[in-house]
């Protein structure tokens, strides 16, 4: 029996936070979990969840324009923004019951309110003080606006969930998963919107294909992509936000969404106090096991960097509970993870993109493939699949999946259990596929 108040304090209720306490609540650890905002983090109340809805919501518009082409009379569909806003809200209280519910039914504590670390072994919120024997730090991370005249006009990904009145004029800075995301969702719903990206092409870090492709596709929704190109200064006019270009040039917008990249949620946090240290980049220095420097405190999730993914931070949140209480000790294995960015249409990727490919192996095969999906070519809609394999030519096997078409997220979901597997081109080449579907083109390929 631990002389302290708890085997293990949670700091914070997000996908990491929640399923290591569950977890380890699980294996008889008496557990406490703290969070001061919402319960299930950034993904449920600000992040995978609601953007979700809301990409669904932002297709029926061009589904009622594909539907004509069926022999549909589809009319004038009409959007209501507050309608969508506060369904979702109806369902994300649904959700925050959920996981309180889960917590409570788990038999982990839940104390609402800001924590902060006072020691290798105590937690503060507000006045009270908590002993535990394992301190785990999953709080998270932030956006993050660059400061510039008029930076604070700027709205984040925080906000634009709720706004008031819907944004008739919208513009997006970055070119990173939100600002493709939410251009597309925005887009969708009937607002002009303006994508802005400091670089020659968006979504650093995909395949050159993909990237490519999608610079190609996106525009074609209607949305305005500019590249090679930032925002200088923003004031209010008097018809709305005046933005000031790089390259001269001006915008006026409703609202102006900044989706530059989250840092770690360390605001307030105590590390100093509890003398846990930081890496150069700001995130929680942690060991394969995610431990701090501090042998008490442990930290997971966005906070400590790498691909800012819930299913990550689940992965990291079970890894820690079943080596710390439970029996089995696995480390997270962190090749391969599949990823889904939800733009129109969605872009699916697994495995090493090729300048990655071609450096690691030397020699690679590639195989492309570009093709009008079936429905479109009834529905009018200009839009083009693109699906490409990287195959290791000394082993054949395949070692990056990409793809920007209708259903993306879900074809690389299995698409990554094969790569995991070691599957080689002759075995992809050896199924048969399933038809008529976009993803069967993955075992036709030649
Ligand atoms: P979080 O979920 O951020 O949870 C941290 C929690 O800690 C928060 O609830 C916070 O309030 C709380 N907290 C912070 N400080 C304290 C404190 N001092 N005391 C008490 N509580 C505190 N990932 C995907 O895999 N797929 C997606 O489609 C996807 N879409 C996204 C869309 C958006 C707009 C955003 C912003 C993110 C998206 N993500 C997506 C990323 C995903 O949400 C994160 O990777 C994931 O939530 C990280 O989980 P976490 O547990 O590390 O932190
Ligand atoms: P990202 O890191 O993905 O993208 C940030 C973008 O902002 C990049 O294009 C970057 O450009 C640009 N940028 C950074 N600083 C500046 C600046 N000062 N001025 C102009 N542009 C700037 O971050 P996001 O905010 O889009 O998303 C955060 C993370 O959340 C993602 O990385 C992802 O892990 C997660 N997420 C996952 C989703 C999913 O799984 N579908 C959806 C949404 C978020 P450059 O490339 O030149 O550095």
């Amino acid at each position: 029996m631990s002389r302290r108040d708890y085997d293990l304090f949670v700091i914070g209720a997000g996908s990491g936070g929640v399923r290591a306490a569950r977890m380890a609540a699980g294996f008889g650890a008496k557990v406490a979990i703290a969070e001061d905002r919402y319960m299930g983090g950034t993904c449920v109340n600000v992040g995978c969840v609601p953007k979700k809805l809301y990409v669904y919501a932002s297709e029926f518009g061009k589904a009622f324009e594909d539907a004509r082409g069926f022999g549909w009379d589809s009319s004038k569909p009409a959007f209501d923004w507050a309608t969508l806003r506060d369904n979702k809200k109806t369902e994300i209280s649904r959700l925050n019951g959920i996981y309180r519910k889960m917590l409570g039914g788990a038999n982990a504590e839940v104390i609402d309110g800001r924590a902060r670390l006072v020691d290798a072994h105590t937690v503060a919120v507000g006045d009270q003080h908590y002993s535990a024997e394992k301190i785990l730090i999953a709080t998270g991370g932030w956006p993050h606006i660059p400061v510039f005249p008029g930076s604070e006009l700027a709205i984040t990904s925080n906000e634009v969930f709720d706004l008031d009145t819907f944004p008739k004029r919208l513009v997006i800075v970055g070119g990173g998963y939100i600002a493709v995301e939410f251009a597309g969702i925005f887009n969708g719903l009937g607002s002009r919107v303006t994508q802005l990206y400091r670089g020659p092409l968006f979504l650093r870090g995909f395949d050159p294909d993909i990237r490519g492709h999608a610079a190609r596709e996106i525009p074609k929704t209607g949305v305005d992509l500019r590249f090679e190109v930032n925002v200088e200064s923003i004031s209010k006019g008097p018809d709305g936000l005046e933005l000031q270009l790089t390259d001269g040039s001006s915008l006026t917008a409703d609202a102006v969404l900044y989706a530059t990249g989250r840092a770690p949620h360390l605001e307030s946090l105590g590390l100093a106090e509890a003398k846990v240290a930081v890496t150069e980049i700001g995130t929680i220095a942690v060991d394969s096991h995610f431990c701090t420097n501090v042998p008490s405190i442990f930290a997971l999730g966005d906070v400590i960097g790498g691909m800012e993914l819930t299913p990550i931070a689940l992965a990291e949140g079970m890894s820690f509970a079943r080596r710390q209480f439970g029996d089995l000790d696995q480390q997270v294995e962190y090749d391969f993870i599949p990823t889904a960015v939800f733009c129109q249409p969605n872009i699916g990727t697994v495995g090493f993109t090729e300048d990655e490919a071609r450096a690691r192996f030397g020699h690679i095969r590639l195989f492309k493939s570009y093709f009008r999906p079936m429905k479109h070519t009834i529905s009018g809609r200009d839009e083009q699949t693109f699906m490409k394999l990287i195959v290791e030519t000394a082993t054949d096997r395949v070692v990056g999946i990409h793809m920007m078409g209708p259903d993306a997220g879900e074809i690389i979901q299995g698409m990554a259990i094969a790569m995991r597997a070691g599957a080689t081109k002759a075995v992809f080449d050896s199924t048969i596929g399933i038809h008529p579907t976009a993803a069967e083109e993955f075992v036709t390929m030649r």
